[in-house]
Protein backbone atom coordinates (compact mmCIF):
# COMPACT_ATOMS: atom_id res chain seq x y z
CA UNK A 1 0.00 0.00 0.00
CA UNK A 2 1.55 3.19 -1.03
CA UNK A 3 1.26 6.07 1.34
CA UNK A 4 -0.16 9.51 -0.42
CA UNK A 5 3.46 10.86 -0.80
CA UNK A 6 3.68 8.11 -3.05
CA UNK A 7 0.54 8.17 -5.22
CA UNK A 8 0.99 8.92 -8.78
CA UNK A 9 -1.46 9.33 -11.36
CA UNK A 10 -1.66 9.70 -15.05
CA UNK A 11 -3.38 11.92 -17.45
CA UNK A 12 -4.65 10.29 -20.46
CA UNK A 13 -7.55 12.30 -20.76
CA UNK A 14 -5.95 15.67 -21.03
CA UNK A 15 -3.62 13.82 -23.17
CA UNK A 16 -5.91 12.35 -25.73
CA UNK A 17 -8.82 14.95 -25.31
CA UNK A 18 -6.48 18.24 -24.37
CA UNK A 19 -9.77 20.46 -26.06
CA UNK A 20 -12.08 18.77 -23.29
CA UNK A 21 -10.23 19.46 -20.21
CA UNK A 22 -9.50 22.93 -18.90
CA UNK A 23 -6.42 22.71 -16.33
CA UNK A 24 -7.71 23.98 -12.50
CA UNK A 25 -7.07 24.11 -9.20
CA UNK A 26 -9.15 23.20 -6.12
CA UNK A 27 -10.67 25.79 -4.01
CA UNK A 28 -7.81 25.86 -1.03
CA UNK A 29 -9.91 24.27 2.17
CA UNK A 30 -7.99 25.52 5.17
CA UNK A 31 -9.96 23.42 7.88
CA UNK A 32 -10.68 19.90 6.02
CA UNK A 33 -12.25 17.29 8.20
CA UNK A 34 -12.70 14.03 7.27
CA UNK A 35 -16.16 13.08 7.25
CA UNK A 36 -16.13 9.59 5.78
CA UNK A 37 -13.60 7.17 4.27
CA UNK A 38 -13.74 3.97 2.28
CA UNK A 39 -11.01 2.01 3.80
CA UNK A 40 -11.25 -1.15 1.61
CA UNK A 41 -11.94 0.85 -1.36
CA UNK A 42 -8.60 2.77 -0.75
CA UNK A 43 -7.02 -0.49 -0.35
CA UNK A 44 -8.34 -1.99 -3.49
CA UNK A 45 -6.84 1.22 -5.25
CA UNK A 46 -3.03 0.62 -3.36
CA UNK A 47 -3.32 2.96 -1.16
CA UNK A 48 -2.78 3.16 2.38
CA UNK A 49 -5.82 4.50 4.33
CA UNK A 50 -4.57 5.76 7.14
CA UNK A 51 -2.74 7.97 5.29
CA UNK A 52 -5.38 9.67 3.50
CA UNK A 53 -7.04 10.67 6.97
CA UNK A 54 -4.69 13.65 8.33
CA UNK A 55 -1.80 15.90 6.92
CA UNK A 56 -1.02 15.88 3.01
CA UNK A 57 -3.24 12.68 2.67
CA UNK A 58 -6.38 14.40 3.59
CA UNK A 59 -5.44 17.65 1.17
CA UNK A 60 -5.16 15.14 -1.51
CA UNK A 61 -8.57 14.46 -1.09
CA UNK A 62 -9.64 18.05 -1.53
CA UNK A 63 -6.91 18.44 -4.76
CA UNK A 64 -5.75 20.81 -2.34
CA UNK A 65 -2.18 18.73 -2.93
CA UNK A 66 -1.63 17.11 -6.18
CA UNK A 67 -0.38 14.19 -6.92
CA UNK A 68 3.02 13.88 -9.09
CA UNK A 69 1.75 13.51 -12.90
CA UNK A 70 -1.32 15.15 -12.12
CA UNK A 71 -2.53 17.90 -14.08
CA UNK A 72 -6.34 18.24 -12.65
CA UNK A 73 -8.77 19.17 -15.43
CA UNK A 74 -12.12 20.22 -15.15
CA UNK A 75 -13.67 18.06 -18.12
CA UNK A 76 -16.27 20.06 -20.89
CA UNK A 77 -19.37 18.20 -21.78
CA UNK A 78 -22.93 18.56 -23.23
CA UNK A 79 -25.95 17.53 -22.31
CA UNK A 80 -29.81 17.06 -23.21
CA UNK A 81 -31.28 18.07 -19.85
CA UNK A 82 -34.81 17.24 -19.50
CA UNK A 83 -34.62 17.44 -23.36
CA UNK A 84 -32.99 20.33 -24.12
CA UNK A 85 -29.95 20.61 -25.50
CA UNK A 86 -27.41 22.44 -23.40
CA UNK A 87 -24.21 22.80 -26.20
CA UNK A 88 -21.77 23.69 -22.49
CA UNK A 89 -22.41 22.23 -19.47
CA UNK A 90 -18.90 20.85 -18.26
CA UNK A 91 -17.36 20.27 -14.33
CA UNK A 92 -18.76 23.40 -12.77
CA UNK A 93 -18.03 22.21 -9.23
CA UNK A 94 -16.09 19.14 -10.26
CA UNK A 95 -12.29 18.68 -11.34
CA UNK A 96 -10.28 14.73 -12.24
CA UNK A 97 -7.47 14.78 -10.65
CA UNK A 98 -6.18 12.39 -12.56
CA UNK A 99 -6.40 8.44 -13.43
CA UNK A 100 -4.99 5.34 -11.45
CA UNK A 101 -3.70 2.36 -13.62
CA UNK A 102 -3.71 -0.57 -11.67
CA UNK A 103 -1.67 -3.67 -11.46
CA UNK A 104 -4.05 -5.10 -14.32
CA UNK A 105 -3.95 -1.90 -16.63
CA UNK A 106 -7.54 -1.13 -15.49
CA UNK A 107 -7.69 2.48 -15.20
CA UNK A 108 -9.43 4.48 -13.04
CA UNK A 109 -10.14 8.21 -12.68
CA UNK A 110 -10.09 10.26 -9.00
CA UNK A 111 -12.55 12.74 -9.04
CA UNK A 112 -13.46 15.51 -6.78
CA UNK A 113 -16.84 17.02 -6.71
CA UNK A 114 -17.30 20.38 -4.69
CA UNK A 115 -13.88 21.58 -4.99
CA UNK A 116 -14.61 24.74 -6.15
CA UNK A 117 -15.72 27.24 -8.93
CA UNK A 118 -14.33 26.36 -12.84
CA UNK A 119 -14.94 27.79 -15.80
CA UNK A 120 -17.78 25.74 -16.25
CA UNK A 121 -19.69 26.86 -13.12
CA UNK A 122 -22.06 29.33 -15.46
CA UNK A 123 -24.28 31.08 -12.54
CA UNK A 124 -23.04 27.61 -9.45
CA UNK A 125 -20.78 28.28 -6.64
CA UNK A 126 -18.84 25.75 -6.97
CA UNK A 127 -19.39 23.73 -4.11
CA UNK A 128 -21.69 21.17 -2.80
CA UNK A 129 -23.00 20.92 1.14
CA UNK A 130 -22.16 17.13 3.59
CA UNK A 131 -25.76 15.95 3.01
CA UNK A 132 -25.93 15.29 -0.94
CA UNK A 133 -22.31 14.48 -0.70
CA UNK A 134 -22.96 11.70 1.83
CA UNK A 135 -25.77 10.87 -0.05
CA UNK A 136 -23.87 10.28 -2.95
CA UNK A 137 -21.56 8.40 -0.59
CA UNK A 138 -24.17 5.79 0.89
CA UNK A 139 -26.08 5.63 -1.95
CA UNK A 140 -23.42 4.70 -4.46
CA UNK A 141 -22.06 1.96 -1.89
CA UNK A 142 -25.32 0.43 -1.65
CA UNK A 143 -25.39 0.34 -5.32
CA UNK A 144 -21.68 -1.35 -5.37
CA UNK A 145 -22.94 -4.06 -2.90
CA UNK A 146 -26.10 -4.71 -5.20
CA UNK A 147 -24.06 -5.65 -7.71
CA UNK A 148 -24.50 -2.47 -9.84
CA UNK A 149 -22.30 -0.69 -11.91
CA UNK A 150 -21.60 2.22 -10.44
CA UNK A 151 -19.27 5.13 -9.62
CA UNK A 152 -17.71 4.73 -6.26
CA UNK A 153 -16.78 6.99 -3.37
CA UNK A 154 -13.98 6.75 -1.73
CA UNK A 155 -14.45 9.90 1.23
CA UNK A 156 -16.53 12.73 2.24
CA UNK A 157 -14.28 15.74 3.40
CA UNK A 158 -15.80 18.11 5.13
CA UNK A 159 -14.43 21.86 4.50
CA UNK A 160 -15.22 23.81 7.50
CA UNK A 161 -17.08 26.38 5.23
CA UNK A 162 -20.88 27.15 4.68
CA UNK A 163 -22.25 26.78 1.50
CA UNK A 164 -25.86 28.39 0.65
CA UNK A 165 -28.38 26.76 -0.38
CA UNK A 166 -32.13 27.23 1.48
CA UNK A 167 -30.14 27.12 4.45
CA UNK A 168 -26.84 28.12 4.77
CA UNK A 169 -24.92 24.74 4.81
CA UNK A 170 -21.53 23.20 5.74
CA UNK A 171 -19.84 22.27 2.67
CA UNK A 172 -17.84 19.24 1.81
CA UNK A 173 -15.80 17.67 -0.86
CA UNK A 174 -16.48 14.15 -2.24
CA UNK A 175 -13.85 11.73 -3.87
CA UNK A 176 -15.38 9.78 -6.27
CA UNK A 177 -13.95 6.93 -8.08
CA UNK A 178 -15.47 5.96 -11.50
CA UNK A 179 -13.81 3.72 -14.92
CA UNK A 180 -14.03 6.90 -16.21
CA UNK A 181 -15.99 10.17 -16.40
CA UNK A 182 -16.99 9.85 -20.42
CA UNK A 183 -20.75 10.76 -20.93
CA UNK A 184 -23.12 10.83 -23.63
CA UNK A 185 -22.99 14.40 -22.93
CA UNK A 186 -18.96 13.79 -24.22
CA UNK A 187 -19.79 12.83 -27.54
CA UNK A 188 -22.26 15.15 -28.00
CA UNK A 189 -19.91 18.14 -26.96
CA UNK A 190 -17.26 16.99 -29.67
CA UNK A 191 -19.72 16.63 -31.83
CA UNK A 192 -20.85 19.97 -31.48
CA UNK A 193 -17.56 22.03 -31.85
CA UNK A 194 -17.20 20.05 -35.72
CA UNK A 195 -14.09 18.92 -34.88
CA UNK A 196 -13.96 15.28 -36.84
CA UNK A 197 -10.43 14.46 -35.63
CA UNK A 198 -11.55 15.72 -31.81
CA UNK A 199 -14.66 13.36 -32.21
CA UNK A 200 -12.49 10.28 -33.43
CA UNK A 201 -9.82 11.02 -30.65
CA UNK A 202 -12.80 11.07 -28.10
CA UNK A 203 -13.92 7.75 -29.29
CA UNK A 204 -10.77 5.44 -29.61
CA UNK A 205 -9.90 7.36 -25.53
CA UNK A 206 -13.60 5.61 -24.83
CA UNK A 207 -12.49 2.18 -26.79
CA UNK A 208 -9.36 1.94 -25.03
CA UNK A 209 -10.79 2.58 -21.78
CA UNK A 210 -13.49 0.47 -22.33
CA UNK A 211 -14.16 -1.76 -24.94
CA UNK A 212 -11.19 -2.60 -26.45
CA UNK A 213 -12.49 -5.45 -28.36
CA UNK A 214 -14.24 -2.86 -30.68
CA UNK A 215 -10.96 -1.55 -32.12
CA UNK A 216 -10.96 -4.76 -33.81
CA UNK A 217 -14.11 -4.74 -36.16
CA UNK A 218 -15.26 -4.11 -39.27
CA UNK A 219 -17.05 -1.26 -37.78
CA UNK A 220 -15.27 0.41 -34.59
CA UNK A 221 -17.66 3.46 -33.71
CA UNK A 222 -21.31 1.30 -34.81
CA UNK A 223 -19.71 -1.14 -32.13
CA UNK A 224 -18.47 1.06 -29.69
CA UNK A 225 -22.34 2.54 -29.87
CA UNK A 226 -23.71 -1.17 -29.77
CA UNK A 227 -21.39 -2.19 -26.65
CA UNK A 228 -22.53 1.16 -24.69
CA UNK A 229 -26.21 0.09 -25.70
CA UNK A 230 -25.47 -2.76 -24.16
CA UNK A 231 -23.91 -1.93 -21.29
CA UNK A 232 -27.05 0.71 -20.83
CA UNK A 233 -29.66 -2.17 -21.42
CA UNK A 234 -28.65 -4.31 -18.69
CA UNK A 235 -27.58 -1.42 -16.08
CA UNK A 236 -31.39 0.23 -16.51
CA UNK A 237 -33.12 -3.16 -15.53
CA UNK A 238 -30.71 -3.74 -12.63
CA UNK A 239 -31.92 -0.19 -11.75
CA UNK A 240 -35.54 -1.66 -12.50
CA UNK A 241 -35.16 -5.04 -10.45
CA UNK A 242 -34.14 -2.77 -7.85
CA UNK A 243 -36.45 -0.36 -7.71
CA UNK A 244 -34.00 2.43 -7.99
CA UNK A 245 -35.28 5.67 -9.43
CA UNK A 246 -31.92 7.70 -11.10
CA UNK A 247 -34.06 10.87 -11.03
CA UNK A 248 -32.31 12.85 -13.50
CA UNK A 249 -31.45 11.09 -16.26
CA UNK A 250 -30.17 14.07 -18.79
CA UNK A 251 -27.62 12.71 -21.27
CA UNK A 252 -24.63 14.26 -19.40
CA UNK A 253 -25.49 11.88 -16.39
CA UNK A 254 -25.53 8.97 -18.50
CA UNK A 255 -21.88 7.11 -18.99
CA UNK A 256 -20.12 5.58 -21.38
CA UNK A 257 -18.69 2.74 -19.45
CA UNK A 258 -22.17 1.82 -18.18
CA UNK A 259 -21.64 2.67 -14.17
CA UNK A 260 -24.77 4.72 -12.49
CA UNK A 261 -23.64 8.14 -11.96
CA UNK A 262 -24.91 11.08 -10.66
CA UNK A 263 -26.57 10.58 -7.40
CA UNK A 264 -28.35 13.85 -6.72
CA UNK A 265 -32.14 13.59 -6.47
CA UNK A 266 -32.03 9.66 -6.64
CA UNK A 267 -33.80 7.36 -4.18
CA UNK A 268 -35.52 3.92 -4.21
CA UNK A 269 -39.18 3.37 -4.89
CA UNK A 270 -40.77 1.70 -1.76
CA UNK A 271 -45.07 1.00 -3.03
CA UNK A 272 -44.54 -0.98 -6.68
CA UNK A 273 -45.31 2.02 -8.78
CA UNK A 274 -44.13 2.86 -12.28
CA UNK A 275 -45.03 6.35 -12.11
CA UNK A 276 -43.23 6.79 -9.17
CA UNK A 277 -41.39 9.92 -9.34
CA UNK A 278 -39.04 12.37 -6.15
CA UNK A 279 -37.24 14.82 -7.92
CA UNK A 280 -38.77 18.11 -7.50
CA UNK A 281 -37.57 19.24 -10.59
CA UNK A 282 -39.17 16.43 -12.12
CA UNK A 283 -42.83 17.85 -11.85
CA UNK A 284 -43.84 15.96 -15.46
CA UNK A 285 -42.40 12.62 -14.62
CA UNK A 286 -39.78 12.52 -17.17
CA UNK A 287 -37.25 10.27 -15.39
CA UNK A 288 -40.37 8.43 -13.45
CA UNK A 289 -39.62 5.28 -12.65
CA UNK A 290 -41.64 3.21 -15.43
CA UNK A 291 -39.67 5.45 -18.04
CA UNK A 292 -36.26 4.85 -17.49
CA UNK A 293 -35.83 2.33 -20.04
CA UNK A 294 -37.82 4.12 -22.69
CA UNK A 295 -35.40 7.36 -21.33
CA UNK A 296 -32.19 5.19 -21.73
CA UNK A 297 -32.61 4.68 -25.41
CA UNK A 298 -34.19 8.25 -26.17
CA UNK A 299 -30.37 9.23 -24.41
CA UNK A 300 -28.82 6.91 -26.59
CA UNK A 301 -30.37 8.12 -29.62
CA UNK A 302 -28.19 11.55 -28.99
CA UNK A 303 -24.81 9.59 -28.90
CA UNK A 304 -25.81 7.87 -32.02
CA UNK A 305 -26.34 11.16 -33.50
CA UNK A 306 -23.33 12.55 -32.37
CA UNK A 307 -21.06 9.27 -33.55
CA UNK A 308 -22.83 9.60 -37.09
CA UNK A 309 -20.11 11.10 -39.03
CA UNK A 310 -17.54 8.45 -37.53
CA UNK A 311 -19.76 5.09 -38.37
CA UNK A 312 -20.49 5.81 -42.19
CA UNK A 313 -19.10 8.90 -44.54
CA UNK A 314 -22.69 9.02 -45.89
CA UNK A 315 -24.69 10.18 -43.25
CA UNK A 316 -27.89 8.16 -44.53
CA UNK A 317 -26.00 4.93 -44.18
CA UNK A 318 -24.79 5.78 -41.22
CA UNK A 319 -27.93 6.55 -39.60
CA UNK A 320 -29.47 3.44 -41.12
CA UNK A 321 -26.72 1.81 -39.18
CA UNK A 322 -27.29 3.22 -35.85
CA UNK A 323 -31.30 2.68 -36.04
CA UNK A 324 -30.79 -0.89 -36.60
CA UNK A 325 -28.85 -0.97 -33.20
CA UNK A 326 -31.12 1.50 -31.55
CA UNK A 327 -34.17 -0.39 -32.47
CA UNK A 328 -33.05 -3.14 -30.74
CA UNK A 329 -32.93 -1.53 -27.45
CA UNK A 330 -36.40 -2.29 -26.22
CA UNK A 331 -35.76 -6.06 -27.02
CA UNK A 332 -32.14 -6.12 -25.11
CA UNK A 333 -33.18 -4.33 -22.10
CA UNK A 334 -36.47 -6.87 -21.85
CA UNK A 335 -34.76 -9.32 -22.58
CA UNK A 336 -32.33 -8.66 -19.28
CA UNK A 337 -34.88 -7.30 -17.14
CA UNK A 338 -36.96 -10.49 -17.65
CA UNK A 339 -33.85 -13.02 -16.65
CA UNK A 340 -33.51 -10.74 -13.48
CA UNK A 341 -37.44 -11.01 -13.26
CA UNK A 342 -37.63 -14.92 -13.16
CA UNK A 343 -34.27 -14.76 -10.65
CA UNK A 344 -35.94 -12.51 -8.49
CA UNK A 345 -38.89 -14.81 -8.29
CA UNK A 346 -36.77 -18.14 -7.85
CA UNK A 347 -38.47 -19.66 -11.27
CA UNK A 348 -36.81 -23.04 -12.61
CA UNK A 349 -34.51 -22.38 -16.24
CA UNK A 350 -36.60 -24.56 -17.88
CA UNK A 351 -39.75 -22.80 -17.56
CA UNK A 352 -41.30 -21.33 -20.59
CA UNK A 353 -41.03 -17.43 -20.82
CA UNK A 354 -44.69 -17.89 -22.22
CA UNK A 355 -45.18 -18.69 -18.29
CA UNK A 356 -42.94 -16.63 -16.33
CA UNK A 357 -44.24 -13.31 -18.60
CA UNK A 358 -47.66 -13.30 -17.44
CA UNK A 359 -47.37 -14.11 -13.91
CA UNK A 360 -44.73 -11.91 -13.42
CA UNK A 361 -47.06 -9.31 -15.34
CA UNK A 362 -49.73 -10.38 -12.82
CA UNK A 363 -48.14 -10.14 -9.89
CA UNK A 364 -47.01 -6.37 -10.33
CA UNK A 365 -50.55 -5.41 -11.17
CA UNK A 366 -51.47 -6.71 -7.75
CA UNK A 367 -48.23 -4.91 -6.03
CA UNK A 368 -49.51 -1.97 -7.59
CA UNK A 369 -52.96 -1.75 -6.98
CA UNK A 370 -52.26 -2.79 -3.18
CA UNK A 371 -49.08 -0.47 -3.34
CA UNK A 372 -46.80 -2.97 -1.59
CA UNK A 373 -43.40 -2.11 -0.43
CA UNK A 374 -41.63 -3.56 -3.66
CA UNK A 375 -38.03 -4.08 -1.62
CA UNK A 376 -40.07 -6.67 1.37
CA UNK A 377 -42.14 -8.55 -0.76
CA UNK A 378 -39.51 -10.23 -2.55
CA UNK A 379 -37.99 -11.49 0.81
CA UNK A 380 -41.21 -12.48 2.07
CA UNK A 381 -42.02 -14.17 -0.78
CA UNK A 382 -39.22 -16.20 -0.18
CA UNK A 383 -40.29 -16.77 3.08
CA UNK A 384 -43.36 -18.37 1.71
CA UNK A 385 -41.68 -21.14 -0.55
CA UNK A 386 -40.30 -22.01 2.49
CA UNK A 387 -44.53 -22.38 4.06
CA UNK A 388 -44.61 -19.62 5.84
CA UNK A 389 -47.24 -17.42 3.33
CA UNK A 390 -48.02 -14.83 6.00
CA UNK A 391 -45.13 -11.71 5.79
CA UNK A 392 -46.02 -11.74 2.30
CA UNK A 393 -49.82 -12.04 2.47
CA UNK A 394 -49.67 -9.23 5.07
CA UNK A 395 -48.65 -7.02 2.88
CA UNK A 396 -51.88 -6.88 0.59
CA UNK A 397 -55.29 -5.60 1.41
CA UNK A 398 -56.28 -8.36 -1.28
CA UNK A 399 -55.25 -11.44 -0.02
CA UNK A 400 -57.47 -13.71 -2.02
CA UNK A 401 -55.99 -12.21 -5.47
CA UNK A 402 -52.61 -12.68 -3.72
CA UNK A 403 -53.19 -16.42 -2.76
CA UNK A 404 -54.48 -17.09 -6.04
CA UNK A 405 -51.44 -16.17 -7.39
CA UNK A 406 -49.48 -17.70 -4.91
CA UNK A 407 -50.97 -20.53 -5.96
CA UNK A 408 -49.62 -20.66 -9.40
CA UNK A 409 -46.32 -19.34 -8.57
CA UNK A 410 -46.12 -22.24 -6.16
CA UNK A 411 -47.00 -24.97 -8.55
CA UNK A 412 -43.59 -24.26 -10.55
CA UNK A 413 -41.63 -25.03 -7.45
CA UNK A 414 -39.57 -21.94 -6.94
CA UNK A 415 -36.19 -21.79 -5.21
CA UNK A 416 -36.04 -19.85 -2.27
CA UNK A 417 -32.36 -19.63 -1.95
CA UNK A 418 -31.76 -18.24 -5.37
CA UNK A 419 -34.14 -15.76 -4.25
CA UNK A 420 -32.16 -14.79 -1.33
CA UNK A 421 -29.23 -14.83 -3.25
CA UNK A 422 -30.59 -11.53 -5.49
CA UNK A 423 -33.35 -10.14 -3.71
CA UNK A 424 -32.24 -7.37 -1.22
CA UNK A 425 -32.97 -7.06 2.69
CA UNK A 426 -31.65 -3.67 3.04
CA UNK A 427 -31.72 -0.90 0.79
CA UNK A 428 -30.73 2.75 1.02
CA UNK A 429 -34.49 3.42 2.12
CA UNK A 430 -35.34 7.28 2.06
CA UNK A 431 -36.21 7.64 5.86
CA UNK A 432 -33.27 6.39 6.43
CA UNK A 433 -30.81 8.09 3.84
CA UNK A 434 -32.88 11.31 5.81
CA UNK A 435 -32.17 10.45 9.08
CA UNK A 436 -28.08 9.78 8.46
CA UNK A 437 -27.99 13.02 6.30
CA UNK A 438 -29.75 15.23 8.64
CA UNK A 439 -27.55 13.91 11.53
CA UNK A 440 -24.22 13.92 9.20
CA UNK A 441 -24.97 17.91 8.58
CA UNK A 442 -25.12 18.01 12.52
CA UNK A 443 -21.72 16.66 12.59
CA UNK A 444 -22.89 12.74 13.89
CA UNK A 445 -22.18 10.30 11.99
CA UNK A 446 -23.28 7.33 13.72
CA UNK A 447 -26.60 6.99 11.70
CA UNK A 448 -24.58 6.93 8.48
CA UNK A 449 -22.56 4.59 9.63
CA UNK A 450 -24.94 2.47 10.89
CA UNK A 451 -27.00 2.43 7.78
CA UNK A 452 -23.50 1.86 5.80
CA UNK A 453 -23.04 -1.18 7.05
CA UNK A 454 -26.74 -2.41 6.71
CA UNK A 455 -26.77 -1.93 2.89
CA UNK A 456 -23.28 -2.70 2.54
CA UNK A 457 -24.11 -6.59 3.04
CA UNK A 458 -27.80 -6.18 1.24
CA UNK A 459 -28.88 -9.75 0.77
CA UNK A 460 -27.49 -11.41 4.18
CA UNK A 461 -30.50 -10.73 6.49
CA UNK A 462 -28.89 -10.17 10.79
CA UNK A 463 -30.11 -9.54 13.86
CA UNK A 464 -30.64 -6.28 15.13
CA UNK A 465 -30.66 -4.65 12.15
CA UNK A 466 -34.91 -5.00 11.67
CA UNK A 467 -35.62 -1.23 11.24
CA UNK A 468 -33.16 -1.18 8.02
CA UNK A 469 -35.28 -3.68 6.53
CA UNK A 470 -38.48 -1.62 6.76
CA UNK A 471 -40.54 0.37 5.09
CA UNK A 472 -41.18 4.42 6.20
CA UNK A 473 -43.53 4.68 8.56
CA UNK A 474 -46.61 6.70 7.45
CA UNK A 475 -45.45 10.00 9.39
CA UNK A 476 -42.49 10.07 7.16
CA UNK A 477 -45.09 11.15 4.37
CA UNK A 478 -44.52 11.53 1.17
CA UNK A 479 -40.60 11.94 -0.15
CA UNK A 480 -39.61 14.86 -2.22
CA UNK A 481 -35.60 15.02 -3.34
CA UNK A 482 -33.41 17.86 -4.54
CA UNK A 483 -30.39 17.87 -6.82
P1 LIG B 1 -26.13 17.77 -12.40
O1 LIG B 1 -27.55 18.18 -12.37
O2 LIG B 1 -25.55 17.45 -11.06
O3 LIG B 1 -25.86 16.72 -13.40
O4 LIG B 1 -25.30 19.06 -12.89
C1 LIG B 1 -25.55 19.68 -14.12
C2 LIG B 1 -24.52 20.74 -14.37
O5 LIG B 1 -24.57 21.76 -13.38
C3 LIG B 1 -23.08 20.25 -14.39
O6 LIG B 1 -22.42 20.97 -15.41
C4 LIG B 1 -22.58 20.63 -13.02
O7 LIG B 1 -21.18 20.79 -12.99
C5 LIG B 1 -23.29 21.94 -12.79
N1 LIG B 1 -23.45 22.28 -11.37
C6 LIG B 1 -24.27 21.69 -10.49
N2 LIG B 1 -24.17 22.27 -9.28
C7 LIG B 1 -23.23 23.25 -9.39
C8 LIG B 1 -22.67 24.20 -8.48
N3 LIG B 1 -23.06 24.28 -7.20
N4 LIG B 1 -21.74 25.05 -8.97
C9 LIG B 1 -21.34 25.00 -10.24
N5 LIG B 1 -21.84 24.14 -11.13
C10 LIG B 1 -22.77 23.27 -10.73
MG1 LIG C 1 -24.20 15.57 -13.55
MG1 LIG D 1 -25.55 16.27 -9.67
Amino acid sequence: LVPPSAIALDRSFARDVPEMGVPWEAQPVPDPRLLVLNQALAVELGWDPEGLRSGDGLRLLLGNVVPEGATPVAQAYAGHQFGGYSPLLGDGRALLLGEIVDDAGQRLDVHLKGSGRTPFARGGDGLAAVGPMLREYVISEAMHALGIPTTRSLAVVATGQTVRREALLPGAVLTRIASSHLRVGSFEYARSTGDIDLLQRLADHAIARHYPNTAEADNPYLELFEAVLSAQASLVAQWMLVGFIHGVMNTDNMTISGETIDYGPCAFMEAFDPATVFSSIDGGGRYAYGRQPMVAQWNLARLAEALLPLVHEDEQQAVALVVERLTAFPGRYAAAWLAGMRAKLGLPDELNDAVASPLIDDLLALLQKDQVDYTSFFRHLAAAARGDDGPARGLFDDATAFDAWLGRWRDLRPQADAMDRVNPVYIPRNHLVEEALAAGTEGNLDPLARLLEAVANPFHERAGLERYAAPAPSTFGPYETFC
